[in-house]
């Protein structure tokens, strides 16, 4: 039996049998060979590239993946990698797949050097395909993720978006990942999906024999390959537990969010699939804080067009209506790689991103105002733009805005005139900024995963650090608070949409420093519902008050902790 504690990211507790998808082959053999055995390593090199070939053709998928799948088959068929492989057997007497690792490492690196993006960008492709050739050597597969033909708990060493799109959700029982920190969008995507899951779990995928048994908790973070019989008993029990726990949760779904002091505050949903909007219904939720509509360019490329995007926001304005719907503006880039978009840069998390992206091309960014203001006329719509640096970009944003209002207006075709506007507070200059920042929208929406990730200097993704990436550090909660006075000040609400705003730990601070608005994973509307009416925002007022004059996050995480369980002993 092996234990190992990560991130528990999308809820519930799950038993199954491992499936195991690993993007590095655990290790390449690396055996000298005799020149008697060179036309044989030859043979086999080849017979693994036909093989690959032929798996990668098997694989079936959507626009998207079919021009990875080709760009894969191209690489394999080229001449030029075939000969430098063979060359690699013949002179160096090495066994195949180390020539065909050492000849992908040299043209990587070859690549890596060019200083031109979109060979750099070939970079990963390459590596991907050799990988595979490797496995095929190996008698190891990969397997695809897209047709299972019984349920699985996924054991990966890391999932990129797309894979998790196109993996078949229906076999896709729970999923037990190596890398990824508490905010990482693979984390938001497990959630979306509501697939119990545990992230940054070190080296757990290379301990996992194909078709152990393996418990996720995606409430305590951990996972058990092989649970021996007391394990098992404890999964039964815990298991009963949160079912109760649940039904009694539900009876909340349809009720308010009113404090008992009568403070009314309105919790909004995140989601990133049109299908999830059946769901918040089921939760009561005040409506739509954050659509992240970036993936639709994830799922169909660059070039959805107007249409296929008018559809999409329509279904959801419509099933929603009357309740507010708000849609962020495609925020692309980071560590939300798209194929094909040419965005391979050293510094990701700091470079042409959301906004920054949108801006320079127009194109894109034009097409999907017009498609959002198009679907205006069937609900409430509100558009916020993210990664929002200042009043620069700001105003740069609201001039495409503007076009696109034009040039619906020449058409003919009818918009919202009122349609709200609003900008995501997820960059320190922006928070610094606010006030300069509210004199422009109609609301603000704290994006705290960026908002922290970029304030602490600490990756959101990286599992190494996220001990560093704390919510309340006194300098994350001194901006979300004159984020939201600035957002007063000008007569505007305030939201947040981080991952902190459904964090039921923090629920109560956030009433305190006057947040409006707390938009999250459905899955925890309930939760934070009962939290929030609990308590008076009197007394969240003066916890509040105790808090911010602490000096470190620590502090203040234990200062909660003993608030709450005072407060629920009362
Ligand atoms: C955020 O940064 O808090 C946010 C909601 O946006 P995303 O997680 O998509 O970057
Ligand atoms: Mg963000």
């Amino acid at each position: 039996m092996i234990q190992r504690k990560g991130i528990g990211t999308a809820y519930g507790l799950v038993r199954g049998e491992a499936y195991l998808y690993l993007h590095h082959p655990v290790a390449v053999a690396h055996d000298s060979i005799t020149s008697e055995q060179v036309p044989g390593e030859i043979r086999r090199f080849h017979q693994a590239v036909d093989a690959a070939i032929a798996l990668l053709r098997e694989g079936k998928g959507d626009k998207t993946s079919q021009s990875i799948i080709d760009t894969h088959v191209m690489m394999l068929e080229d001449p030029a990698f075939k000969s430098q492989v063979e060359d690699r057997i013949t002179q160096d007497l090495v066994c195949a797949p180390w020539a065909v690792e050492s000849v992908a490492e040299q043209m990587v690196s070859m690549l890596d050097q060019s200083g031109d993006a979109s060979l750099k960008e070939r970079c990963d492709d390459l590596r991907d395909v050799s990988f595979q050739v490797i496995e095929c050597l190996e008698g190891r597969n990969r397997g695809s993720l897209d047709h299972l033909d019984h349920d699985v708990i996924l054991v990966s060493d890391r999932l990129m978006p797309s894979e998790l799109f196109l993996m078949d959700k229906t076999h896709v029982k729970g999923i037990a990942l190596d890398s990824g920190g508490p905010t990482s969008h693979v984390a938001i995507l497990t959630r979306s999906l509501r697939i119990p899951s545990v992230i940054g779990l070190g080296d757990l995928s290379s301990h996992v024999r194909p078709a152990s048994q393996v418990v996720v908790n995606g409430f305590a973070g951990s996972v058990v390959v092989d649970p021996d019989q007391d394990t098992l008993e404890k999964f039964h029990y815990d298991f009963q537990r949160l079912w109760l726990h649940d039904r009694e949760l539900e009876k909340l779904a349809r009720e308010t969010t009113v404090m008992k002091d009568g403070r009314m505050l309105h919790l909004m949903a995140n989601i990133e699939m049109i299908e999830e909007v059946d769901h918040i219904h089921e939760v009561g939720c005040d409506g739509v804080g954050l659509f992240r509509s970036e993936y639709l360019i994830i799922n169909q490329g660059e070039n959805v067009s107007e249409e296929v995007q008018f559809n999409d926001y329509r279904t959801i304005i419509e099933k929603m209506a009357p309740k507010p719907v708000t849609i962020r503006t495609f925020d692309v880039g980071g560590d939300k790689v798209v194929p094909g978009l040419g965005i391979d840069e050293q510094n990701p998390i700091l470079g042409w991103r959301a906004v920054r992206f949108c801006l320079s091309r127009r194109d894109i960014f034009l097409t999907q105002l017009r498609a959002l203001l198009r679907a205006s006329v069937y609900g409430k719509l509100r558009i916020m733009f993210p990664m929002i640096s200042g009043v620069g970009e700001l105003d740069s944003v609201l001039d495409v805005l503007e076009e696109a209002k034009r040039s619906l207006a020449a058409a003919g075709i009818p918009y919202d005139k009122d349609v709200q506007v609003g900008t995501m507070i997820e960059v320190p200059s922006a928070a610094l900024c606010a006030d300069l920042l509210a004199k422009r929208v109609d609301f603000f929406s704290i994006g705290t995963n960026d908002l922290i990730q970029y304030t602490l200097a600490v990756d959101r993704g990286n599992e190494k650090i996220s001990y560093l990436y704390q919510p309340f550090h006194p300098a994350v909660l001194r901006s979300i608070r004159m984020v939201i006075a600035a957002a007063h000040a000008a007569h505007i609400p305030c939201g947040m949409c981080g991952e902190m705003a459904g964090d039921p730990r923090c629920s109560v601070l956030l009433a305190g420093l006057g947040l409006d608005e707390f938009s999250m994973d459905p899955q925890k509307v309930l939760e934070v519902r009962s939290v929030l009416r609990s308590v008076s925002w009197q007394e969240a007022k003066e916890l509040k008050d105790r808090v911010m004059t602490l000096e470190s996050a620590d502090a203040v995480s234990h200062t909660m902790e003993i608030w709450m369980k005072d407060h629920q002993a009362r």
